[in-house]
């Protein structure tokens, strides 16, 4: 018991770098594929984290697309959406467009629930 110290050597923890912990490992992802009535299919990543939507805007013409290949949205029997947008061209206005399409997907969303819609 002569005094010393010695024995509390090697219990100096974390004088190393504290990078593990923030060492961002790379978020795991999911590839989703969507179908548009224009038979596309694009590939869509998302985190394994995030809400993957029921649909998607097809990225080659921009149609609403769905994930389920034999049943793409059939956007253009959307009346609503059709009409607006023929109103939306005249005025070139394309946030108006947007809030419009945003539009068209709710209801479509909507009516899908309540089966008034089935594909
Ligand atoms: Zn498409």
């Amino acid at each position: 018991m002569a005094g010393g110290g010695n024995a509390i050597r090697g219990s100096r923890v974390g004088a190393g770098p504290m990078g593990e912990a923030e060492r961002g490992e790379a978020a795991p992802r999911q590839a989703i594929t969507y179908f548009c009535s224009h038979e596309h299919s694009s590939v869509v990543t998302f985190s394994v984290e995030a809400t993957v939507p029921d649909s998607w805007d097809c990225p080659k013409c921009g149609l609403p697309a769905g994930r389920d290949s034999e049943n793409a949205p059939p956007a253009t029997k959307i009346e609503p959406y059709k009409t607006h947008l023929a109103y939306v061209k005249e005025r070139r206005s394309d946030k108006e467009a947007a809030d419009i399409l945003d539009e068209a997907l709710s209801l479509l969303r909507s009516r899908r629930k309540s089966g008034d819609i089935i594909f």
